[in-house]
């Protein structure tokens, strides 16, 4: 067979197996079962290598997880699959220190402007030396600075406690992400460097870097990151547990800065295309925000020059353009999507 027929009859394969279910699914369901066989062929980008325990993962992973604020959780493709949250966990943190500190203190030592550069850019604001963002490493290692507890293990626990409410379930660090993401992390520790030598941290940088390091070597999986930005969406109270996971007072301050700030030196592009707060992980993680309504999480570790998962951003942008879910979209009520989750199929 050549190309093109194995991928006629991998499509048919795939189909074969969701048209049963197909029959009783919702609209939604449907929608997201036909995302996932017309993207899962696409294999454009790389996953990241930067340390050799994320070159190991399987390329071909893809999972979309939609989760309402009433609960209700519309699933396909490898859903239960472990990865790292990588700077999807920023958004999560960076809330954490704004019930920690208060809003003044964590504008004070990071501000809330996009960048234009990488992620792992080692520049600051010049006018007040602070990191631009939280989203971008030198403003996320600057907010793990600001977690509280007594001591790094009570700083974790706070950390992995705070993931716990956004998930309904306990996470773990893996190790031996963390170790590497440690003894390969020089650069974020000449930011932590340059952000010392202005003021914008404290001295106990290897602290600060290695709760960083940490949070970005937590292992989650699809449907934890619907229910995270379900959680957010539903003004910081998990929709399938009840636990308050950040105070509703600060949700604004984290999907705004998500909205500017969370796709990278592609923000600017999602916001205009896609329209909804999100944060993507070099792990292939995506979490978006449609505030109110839903938390969507994406998995596909295949990325584009700029970090994002390359299936994750074409899902979102599908979802958000199908149902009408861009912020500014103002002729949108919700009721195409709202209709998706309640009729069923007759055939
Ligand atoms: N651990 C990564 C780093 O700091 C985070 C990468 C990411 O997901 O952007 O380099």
């Amino acid at each position: 067979m050549n190309d093109s027929q194995n991928q006629q009859a991998l499509d048919a394969q795939l189909d074969s197996l969701i048209q049963p279910f197909k029959a009783v699914a919702s609209p939604l369901q449907e929608f997201l079962s036909d995302l996932y066989i017309k993207y899962k062929p696409l294999t454009e980008g790389k996953v990241a290598d930067y340390i050799p325990e994320l070159a190991k993962v399987d390329p071909d992973l893809f999972a979309i997880s939609v989760v309402t604020v009433d609960g209700k959780v519309i699933e396909v493709g490898d859903i239960d699959q472990l990865f790292t949250i990588q700077s999807a966990s920023k958004p999560f943190v960076h809330g954490l220190t704004l019930e920690d500190c208060g809003r003044d203190f964590v504008l004070s030592r990071v501000g809330v402007e996009p960048t234009g550069e990488a992620f792992n850019a080692i520049v600051l604001d010049e006018s007040s030396g602070r990191p631009y963002n939280p989203m971008v490493n030198a403003g996320a290692i600057a907010t793990a600075g600001l977690v509280k507890g007594d001591d790094p293990t009570a700083k974790l626990n706070r950390v992995m406690e705070m993931f716990r409410n956004y998930c309904g379930r306990d996470l773990y660090v893996d190790m031996s992400v963390y170790t590497s993401e440690r003894s390969t992390g020089h650069r974020n520790r000449a930011i932590a460097h340059l952000m010392l030598n202005f003021g914008m941290v404290d001295q106990n940088l290897d602290d600060m870097l290695d709760l960083y390091f940490k949070q970005c070597s937590v292992m989650v999986n699809c449907h934890d990151l619907g229910v995270m930005a379900a959680t957010l969406a539903n003004n910081g109270r998990n929709p399938m547990t009840n636990a308050r996971a950040l105070d509703s007072q600060y949700i604004k301050d984290v999907l705004s800065v998500m909205y500017t700030c969370g796709m990278y030196d592609y923000s600017g592009e999602w916001s205009y295309r896609v329209g909804l707060p999100a944060k993507s992980g070099v792990g292939g993680g995506i979490v978006a925000v449609v505030p109110k309504l839903l938390g969507i999480g994406v998995f596909s570790p295949r990325l584009d020059s700029r970090g994002n998962s390359v299936r994750g951003v074409k899902v979102c942008e599908e979802l958000s353009s199908h149902f009408g879910f861009h912020s500014f979209d103002l002729h949108d009520d919700h009721s195409k999507f709202l209709s998706s989750l309640t009729r069923t199929r007759s055939t």
